[in-house]
C-alpha cells in the first residue's frame, strides 16, 4: 500500500471560535510539549521508514495559535528538515509571528468562510465577544504571508450559512495560491448534530456557490466533497491516536506516542488514490 507524505496533527482541540461546523472537542487538553515531540518524531520515522522525502506535517486544530508551544514545535520539525503548515482562523495572527515564521513554514492555511460579520457570527466564526476576522486583518496578514515567501491558502466551508457571501472579491484580495471549498463534512458522533445538519447545502447549492465564487488566478483551485474525503483523511489528534475518515465515521487505529507510526498505519484502511486527489499539485 502506498504512503501518505502529509500528515495531519491536530495538536490542540482549544479554540476561541465556535464554528457550527465544528470537529473539535474542547474537552480534550493540550498535548504536553514532550509527547508532541515524541509524535514529531514518529512521524519523521515513519517518513524514513518509507523513504518519502517530500514529507510535510500539516499542523491543524482547534486552533493551533491558541498551542502554548507551537513556535517551539514548528522548529522542532523545521529542524529535521521536514515540512510544516499550518491551519488557522486567522485571528492571532500578527505580522511580526509570520515573519518569523518565514523561512521555516511552507504554506499557511487560514479559514475563511464569510467576510459579512453577521453571517460569521451566525456561523460561529466569532470568539465570545462576537469579533471576527474583518477584511482588514485578512489582506495585512495574506500580505505578510506572500512577503515571507510562504504559501496561502484559504478553506472555504460551504453551507448553508454562506451561499450568498461574496467571496470571489475576498479571494482577489487575498491572492491565495490555493483555495479549497469544502462541502460541509458531517461525521457520525463528531459534528453530527441534529442543528448542524439544517446547514448542509444541497449538491446544486454548493456546485453554484463553486462557479459564483470560482477563482483561479495564479491559484490552484480544490473542490472537496465528502466522497473525496473518505478513507484519505489521515490525522493525529491531541493525544496522539491515529485517526482515519472511514466511511462518515472516524476510525482510531492506535497511539503514536506509544507506538510505530508504520506499524499503525499497517491497519488502516487508506485510499491512497483519493489521497493523491486530494494533495495533487501542491509545491509545498
Ligand atoms: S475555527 Fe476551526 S477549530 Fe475553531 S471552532 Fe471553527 S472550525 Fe472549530
Amino acid at each position: 500500500m502506498k504512503k501518505p507524505n502529509v500528515i495531519n496533527f491536530h495538536i490542540t482541540d482549544a479554540c476561541n471560535y465556535t464554528c457550527k461546523h465544528c470537529f473539535a472537542d474542547f474537552k480534550m487538553k493540550d498535548l504536553p510539549l514532550k509527547d508532541a515531540k515524541k509524535v514529531i518524531d514518529s512521524i519523521e520515522a515513519f517518513f524514513r521508514e518509507n523513504e518519502i522525502d517530500n514529507g510535510r506535517i500539516n499542523i491543524a486544530g482547534g486552533e493551533p495559535l491558541m498551542y502554548r508551544h507551537l513556535d517551539e514545535i514548528i522548529d522542532y520539525i523545521a529542524g529535521k528538515n521536514i515540512k510544516v503548515s499550518i491551519i488557522t482562523n486567522g485571528s492571532r495572527l500578527t505580522e511580526e509571528r509570520i515573519a518569523a515564521w518565514s523561512g521555516k513554514v511552507a504554506m499557511i492555511g487560514i479559514s475563511v468562510d464569510a467576510i459579512n460579520s453577521y453571517t460569521n457570527v451566525h456561523i460561529g466564526r466569532c470568539d465570545a465577544h462576537q469579533t471576527t476576522n474583518d477584511l482588514d486583518h485578512l489582506v495585512k496578514m495574506a500580505e505578510a504571508i506572500h512577503k515571507g515567501g510562504i504559501k496561502l491558502k484559504i478553506n472555504t466551508v460551504v453551507s448553508r450559512e454562506n451561499l450568498d457571501e461574496d467571496m470571489l472579491s475576498v479571494y482577489k484580495a487575498l491572492k491565495p495560491d490555493r483555495l479549497k471549498l469544502i462541502y460541509i463534512h458531517v461525521v457520525h458522533n463528531v459534528n453530527e448534530w441534529p442543528e448542524k445538519m439544517d446547514i448542509i447545502p444541497t449538491v446544486s447549492e454548493y456546485n453554484e456557490f463553486v462557479e459564483k465564487n470560482r477563482y483561479e488566478e495564479n491559484c490552484e483551485l480544490v473542490l472537496e466533497r465528502p466522497m473525496e474525503m473518505q478513507n484519505s483523511y489521515f490525522m493525529i489528534n491531541p493525544h496522539g491516536e491515529v485517526y482515519i475518515n472511514c466511511f462518515g465515521l472516524e476510525k482510531k487505529y492506535g497511539n503514536s506516542i506509544y507506538e510505530s507510526l508504520s506499524e499503525i498505519f499497517s491497519r488502516l484502511p487508506f485510499d491512497k488514490s483519493k489521497f493523491d486527489l486530494r494533495y495533487e499539485n501542491e509545491e509545498v
